[in-house]
Parts: C-alpha cells; structure tokens; sequence
C-alpha cells in the first residue's frame, strides 16, 4: 500500500524526463543543444561577417545586418546537404544538391538576404528551391514564405525537409517560377536564386508598391550579375546591378 504513491511518483517522473526529451528532440528549426556542427557553423557566421560587402561596398554598407548571421547561426545548415557532404557544409562554396542543382554558397545568401531588409511582417516568394535552406534562413526573419522549385523531386524533397525541422510558415510548390505565385501575391520582397536572362515580368508584377526583388541577371554559366529591383510606391521600377555572380540557369517549364 505505502509503495503505491511512491511508485507512481517514480513513473510520473519518468514520463516527464521522456516529455522533456520530446520536446528538446521537437524543437523547431532543428538546432538542439548537443549540435556537433555548432563550432563549424558558428565560424561560418564569423566569416561572414568578416568578409562582409568588403571594402567596395556596393549597395553602400559595409556590414550583413546582424539579424541575418544571427539566423545564420542558428539555421543547421548540415540537414540541407547531402549525407555525404555534411562535413563540408559550413564551408563558404556551394554544392551539389542531386539533379545537377547547387545550395548556394553561404555569403552570397547572407548578401542576398541582407538585400531583402526584411522585416518580421513580409510576405517573401522564393524562385529555386533548391534545398530549402535559403528558404528557411528567410523564414527565420518574415512571417512566411511561398517557394517555387522546377524540379518536381526536389520540391519534395525540400518540402519534407522545412516540414520535419518545424518551419511550418513556408509552403512549398513544385512549378515553374517564371509566372511567379499568383494565388498568394503580392509579395513584398521576392527572391530568385537561379540566374535568368531578364526580370520575369510576372514577378514585377507580383512585387508589391515599396517592395523589393534580388535576382541574379545573366546568361547561363556566362557573366551574370545580382540585381536589385526596387517598386516605388508608385509603382516605379529602379533596378541595380550590384556584383557579377555565378548562379545555375532559371530553367523554364517545356
Ligand atoms: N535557394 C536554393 C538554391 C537553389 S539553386 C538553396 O538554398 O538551396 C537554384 C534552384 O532553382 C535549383 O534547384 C533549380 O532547379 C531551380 N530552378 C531553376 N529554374 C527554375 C524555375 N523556372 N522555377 C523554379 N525553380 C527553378
């Protein structure tokens, strides 16, 4: 009788360790305390911010907004590369993803990102999937993003992925990019991570007044560059070209 309520105090207090650990395992976005790619990532970041926009300065600032390596930090970039890849995932080059497709190299997305400005409240469309990495590391920063990928295995892939790691405010739709995501425009900041010959139309449209698009512009594997395109309340079109890049072609749906 007297053992009774000791013992289920024992289980009690075994099933709370085994809701802890639940949780600990659960938490989104995926980085749990014993992370073995904690040092690798956090010297990623510390790059980064080292190399920054370098002394050229092409958009005017030197620096990546802290935000952006904060998120950086924290985003386990090793869950987005393949398998046998992970040792090298926090290595400042992009590489292969399957499919001939490429997650880019970590300062062009901390430049890219930082071009976007974005802020907690942005609606942000995302043309080339990829991975789902620069996906997630924008997630960390707006309220959601809608991300387009051509390759219907990849999109899978990739949507299984931010599903399982908890990144439950990007939805992800295998399509071509080109004509953007109507349904869900406007968007107030729109990033492209495949290189295209011109600004697809559909996406000007789809930018929202006071919103802006990074975009590489260029042939494939010829000289691109990274473009800003900003919509003025108004409406008006201003872009920029910023920094010669190397992208893998925006493909378009046959
Ligand atoms: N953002 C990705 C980088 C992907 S590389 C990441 O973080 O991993 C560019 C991706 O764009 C490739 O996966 C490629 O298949 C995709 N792509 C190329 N043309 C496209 C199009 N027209 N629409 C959507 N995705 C496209």
């Amino acid at each position: 009788m007297r053992s009774h309520p000791v013992r289920r105090a024992g289980i009690e207090t075994r099933w709370l360790a085994l809701a802890v650990a639940a949780l600990v395992l659960a938490t989104p976005h995926g980085t749990a305390a014993s992370d073995e790619f904690a040092a690798p990532r956090a010297a990623m970041v510390r790059l980064i911010e080292q190399l920054g926009w370098g002394s050229k300065k092409p958009v005017g600032h030197e620096n990546i907004d802290p935000r952006v390596l904060a998120v950086m930090g924290k985003v386990p970039r090793h869950e987005f590369v393949p398998e046998d890849l992970r040792d090298a995932a926090y290595a400042n080059r992009p590489l292969p993803i399957g499919y001939g497709q490429t997650i880019s190299q970590p300062l062009i997305v901390a430049m890219m990102t930082d071009l976007l400005q974005l802020e907690p409240d942005h609606v942000v469309l995302e043309v080339g999937t990829g991975s789902g990495y620069h996906a997630a590391v924008v997630a960390g920063l707006a309220r959601r993003v809608y991300t387009i990928e051509i390759v219907p295995a990849l999109a899978e892939m990739s949507a299984r992925r931010l599903r399982r790691m908890g990144y439950d405010n990007v939805e992800v739709r295998a399509g071509d990019g080109y004509y953007g995501w109507q349904s869900a425009a406007p968007f107030d900041r729109i990033l492209v991570t495949a290189a295209a010959g011109h600004v697809p139309p559909p996406l000007i449209e789809q930018l929202r007044p006071g919103g802006r698009m990074v975009i590489p512009v260029g042939g494939a594997f010829l000289l691109q560059h990274l473009v800003l395109v900003e919509k003025d309340a108004a409406g008006s079109i201003r872009t920029r070209q910023l920094l010669p890049v190397s992208f893998v072609p925006l493909t378009r749906a046959k």
